[in-house]
């Protein structure tokens, strides 16, 4: 299909690609493949008025209703599935299988919403007072405000806007600007739910076009009563703080350092899989893709040896051909950082395998690599830090004790996992001495998370909680009411007041 045909089958208007400063890139070979305006801030702050009339009157339509928006939703997804999935391919670089995967995770989480929608339950709670009843109720927040990351350009939306719209909230959201055109076709398929549902507010999904400036404005504004933003630890050091400032409400989803522990009891061709998926897969750009390796020194030469033959097979190509493993990184800046880091990791005794440019030849605008691995004597400064690239840093071990000192070691708090038959090292890894991540596994990578756990991280990563579990509690606002149906006034606490 050719990127017309694409557009169109999507709903993208094709003549307001053309116009505007903003210009959008495919990593796939570095063409241009549109050119769009950009919002100023006066019409930033009129898209939040128009959530926010959204959201008065979307509160008030019953919960069980908004899922009905919300499956349709589902079903546009499900229809144009392939579509979306290959923009997605096209202006972020995932592979067909990944890019179509993260649209197979935006109809999880609407089924999931869906269910949600009449299950938003509060509590009843025993009164200490005679005569009175206490129970807990769940509103709707209002403006939730989305800030996206390019590596997940449609799924961390979808995680925030299913869930908010369900909780009778309107979304506004700013996408990554390398990745504005996906956002852009989201919007119209949910426009097209939209029109199917019938009496939709009209506001209720503004989409920014910009950057930084643009983020910014969003997060200041006071009628934006949730931000939840995904970038990097950068940003939300930035975004945090602003919020907080007007006392809004935040949700952060920042970067990941995830380990591998594999023990001397390892099933080690399970983990040389898993840890294949995780490091090289989406080209080491996924929050959760596995950066490190904690290997005990017993098994270490057997699954580096496993680790180098799947690397060197490990097919780098477009991500629109069949048989590829490995696409491009997202830019220039990206390849530049990627080979500081490992000649960083090389002055601090490093021993590097893999990691140079491919295919300049074919795509000399577009920046591919081999994944690299690279042999640490220890965990080093480069190593504490999060790299968005695919590179693994592979240190060994000798006590359990250490492994999981080393683990917990770095300022990032997001997934981890160990392989192990051992059941007291599994056991132990997800105790509360154990992994200080969110997310924290047994014999299975670091990457790739079901919708239905909540997901997020500790320290660094921001400690919000988005998709599954009671994640849903963030969009909403809790009132605790206290009901008297006596025909006394008792005070709480025993308390005698004036008789
Ligand atoms: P980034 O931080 O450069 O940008 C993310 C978004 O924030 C963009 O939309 C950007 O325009 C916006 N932004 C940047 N500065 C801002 C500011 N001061 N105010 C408001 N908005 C601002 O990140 P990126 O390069 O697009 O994505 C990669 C990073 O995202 C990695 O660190 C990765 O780990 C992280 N990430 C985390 C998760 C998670 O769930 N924890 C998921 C995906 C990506």
């Amino acid at each position: 299909m050719d990127i017309t045909e694409l557009f169109k089958e999507l709903g993208l208007d094709s003549s307001a690609l053309s116009s505007g400063t903003l210009q959008v890139r495919s990593p796939v070979d570095g063409a241009s493949i549109a050119v769009l305006s950009e919002h100023t801030r006066n019409e930033t702050i009129q898209i939040i008025g128009q959530a926010h009339e959204a959201f008065l009157a979307w509160r008030r339509v019953p919960a069980p209703r908004r899922g009905e928006l919300v499956r349709l939703l589902g079903e546009e997804l499900r229809t144009h599935k392939q579509a979306l999935g290959r923009l997605v391919s096209i202006e972020a670089g995932k592979i067909t299988a990944e890019g179509e995967g993260e649209v197979q995770e935006m109809i999880d989480i609407c089924d999931f919403a869906v269910g949600l929608s009449r299950q938003l339950y509060g509590l009843t709670i025993a009164s200490e007072r005679p005569g009175h009843r206490m129970m807990e109720t769940w509103h709707p927040l209002g403006v939730v405000g989305v800030i996206s990351a390019f590596n997940f350009p449609v799924a961390v939306w979808s995680w925030n806007t299913a869930l908010a719209l369900v909780c009778g909230d309107a979304v506004v959201w700013k996408p990554s600007e390398k990745t504005p055109l996906t956002a852009l076709a989201c919007q119209a398929l949910l426009r097209r739910a939209m029109e199917r549902f019938g009496d939709a507010p009209q506001g209720l999904l503004g989409v920014l076009i910009g950057g930084r400036e643009v983020g910014e404005a969003l997060v200041d504004d006071a009628r934006v009563a949730l931000v939840s933003a995904t970038g990097s630890t950068r940003m939300g050091r930035e975004v945090g703080p602003r919020v907080a400032q007007r006392f809004g409400r935040c949700l952060l989803e920042l970067g990941g350092n995830n380990a591998i522990i594999v023990t001397p009891s390892a099933d080690l061709d399970m983990a040389a899989r898993g840890i294949l998926f995780g490091a090289v897969g989406t080209a080491g750009q996924r929050c959760t893709s596995t950066r490190r390796l904690i290997v005990h020194h017993s098994v270490a030469d057997r699954l580096v040896e496993k680790l180098k033959k799947a690397y060197a097979s490990a097919r780098v190509g477009s991500p629109l051909e069949a048989g590829t493993l490995v696409g491009p990184l997202i830019d220039r800046a990206a390849f530049e950082a990627m080979q500081l880091a490992l000649e960083q990791a090389r002055a601090h005794g490093g021993a590097v395998f893999g990691g140079e440019r491919q295919l300049q030849d074919a795509y000399p605008d577009a920046f591919y690599v081999s994944p690299a691995l690279v042999e640490m004597p220890e965990q080093t400064e480069v190593v504490c830090q999060e790299t968005f690239a695919p590179i693994l840093y592979v240190m060994r071990y000798e006590s359990f004790d250490d492994a999981l000192t080393m683990q917990n070691g770095v300022p990032q708090g997001l997934s981890s996992a160990v392989f192990t038959t051992d059941l007291r090292e599994a056991e132990r890894f997800t105790s509360p001495e154990g992994s200080d991540c969110g997310i924290a596994n047994v014999n299975i990578g670091t990457s790739g998370a079901e919708i239905g756990g909540a997901f997020g991280g500790e320290k660094e990563t921001g400690g919000g909680r988005e998709s599954g579990s009671d994640a849903w509690k963030a969009y909403m606002r809790r009132a605790t009411n206290t009901i008297n149906y006596s025909r006394e006034l008792p005070l709480a606490q025993g308390i005698k007041f004036g008789d």
